[in-house]
């Protein structure tokens, strides 16, 4: 049975490592197919692909978008997608360009609330200025002793209706589909057990994905539930959708699940890395 990882983040975006030490990673946790999926960026997988083929570990290019689909913010990851294709570059280049305002206006929200200095100190956290996002503000959050860990920032914080959350309008499902096929890449649903979509939205979504060219769904996820594999099982088979399995690891003291260690993806389905 392989051991395929194929959702993480680097410091490039909001994971704390760098793509050599997740690719290191990886490989000591005994993963031998492997991408890095940052989110709205394409810088990490140069260095991570290079690292993958120095330590033997097998690499495929990844990337992880923001969408907003009827009303939702949705993640879509592109995997085995031409880093080097313009429109996939211009379009992740638009998604990024946002981020520096909303995290203005988290600053003002958390300042409202006697909480000073968020944008200077989830900036420090940001290895890469374009990237800055809430996982940031979750480290500064935690670090000046408001919350004791994420999921504690996360219920209080930076989410609708508790301070420091800033709708914001990411690209479209339609755009990232597109952008992931144009650069040659398969299109997946992260985490599909996040979204609080009604059982309504949930078939338009789905249905909406697939028209548009999508062809998988994460089933075996750190975000997910062992109920939710198999919840997500019965969805890929229902829609024809492979699968695909990521721990989503952002950093060693953060993360919930490491690279590599999540159980495999149910039997009778089709991986996404069938032919990689
Ligand atoms: P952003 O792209 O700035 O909206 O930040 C989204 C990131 O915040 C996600 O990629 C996760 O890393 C993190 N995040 C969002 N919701 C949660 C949650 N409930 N628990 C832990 N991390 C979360
Ligand atoms: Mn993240
Ligand atoms: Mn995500
Ligand atoms: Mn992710």
């Amino acid at each position: 049975m392989r051991n395929v990882d194929l959702h993480c983040h680097s410091l490039i975006s909001d994971g704390t490592l760098s793509p050599l030490a997740l690719a290191a990673r990886a490989k000591a946790n005994g993963v031998d197919l492997w991408a890095l999926t940052d989110h709205d960026e394409l810088a990490g997988i140069e260095p991570a692909r290079r690292a993958a083929v120095d330590l033997g570990l097998k690499h495929v290019a990844g990337v992880e978008i923001s969408i907003t689909w009827g009303g939702h913010t949705v993640h879509i990851v592109g995997l085995q997608i031409d880093e080097n294709n313009k429109q996939l570059a211009q379009g992740l280049e638009t998604t990024r360009s946002g981020r520096k305002d909303r995290a203005l206006e988290i600053a003002v929200q958390l300042e409202q609330v006697g909480i000073p200095n968020a944008f200077e100190g989830a900036s420090t956290f940001a290895g890469n200025p374009d990237l800055i996002g809430r996982t940031h503000f979750a480290r500064y959050l935690i670090e000046t002793g408001r919350c004791a860990n994420v999921p504690e920032v996360f219920k209080n914080y930076l989410v609708e209706g508790k301070p420091g959350f800033v709708p914001h309008r990411w690209a479209t499902l339609a755009q990232a589909v597109a952008w992931i096929r144009g650069a040659g890449g398969t299109a997946v649903v992260a985490h599909p057990g996040r979204y609080k979509f009604s059982n309504i939205a949930s078939h338009e979504f789905f249905d909406n994905f697939k028209d548009l060219g999508g062809e998988a769904i994460e089933v075996v996820t750190g975000s997910h539930t062992v109920e939710q594999y198999t919840a997500y099982a019965k969805l890929a088979q229902r829609y024809g959708f492979k699968v695909s399995r990521g721990s989503d690891f952002h950093c060693p003291r953060e993360s919930r699940v490491d690279l590599g260690t999540l159980p495999p993806c149910p039997s009778g389905l089709v991986p996404v890395w069938q032919d990689w």
